[in-house]
């Protein structure tokens, strides 16, 4: 007699905190978000880089932010792109407008549409926390 089993998916890529990433992530795995603010021009800016997207200013300071905001655009994933995600399909990816004057990325539960507002839901991996969105109210 042969018993087979479901060989478990593998494990999903990993962020790899850099210099310039490191507060974000460490402020998800306590599941709040912080933004990188210019010391000179004061706007906020995502992803996080080493000088001012908007200025050039070397210098940047952190600042929490609530996630909440609105679907800027959505996919639906019916193939995923890494085996990883296989047996999560289909799912949303949606890019969020944050009321905090940031757009980004992240997965999307509910039902998805263009201008939905947002919150976010922190979903903690082995090492890691993602950032996801659940839409509240379209
Ligand atoms: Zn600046």
């Amino acid at each position: 007699m042969t018993i087979e089993t479901a060989a478990a998916p593998p494990a999903p890529p990993t962020p790899t905190p850099d210099e310039d990433s490191a507060p974000y992530w460490a402020a998800l795995a306590e599941h709040r978000v912080l933004l990188p603010i210019c010391d000179s021009c004061s706007a906020r800016h995502f992803p996080p880089t080493p000088a001012c997207p908007h200025c050039g200013h070397p210098h940047t300071h952190w600042e929490e932010v609530p996630a909440t905001g609105s679907v800027y655009s959505f996919i639906t994933v019916h193939r995923a792109f890494d085996p990883a995600f296989a047996d999560q399909v289909p799912y949303v990816i949606a890019t969020v407008d944050l009321q905090a004057g940031v757009r980004t990325v992240g997965r999307l539960s509910g039902t998805p549409a263009i201008g939905a507002r947002v919150s976010p839901e922190f979903t903690d991996h082995d090492g890691w926390t993602e950032l996801r969105f659940r839409v509240v109210e379209s």
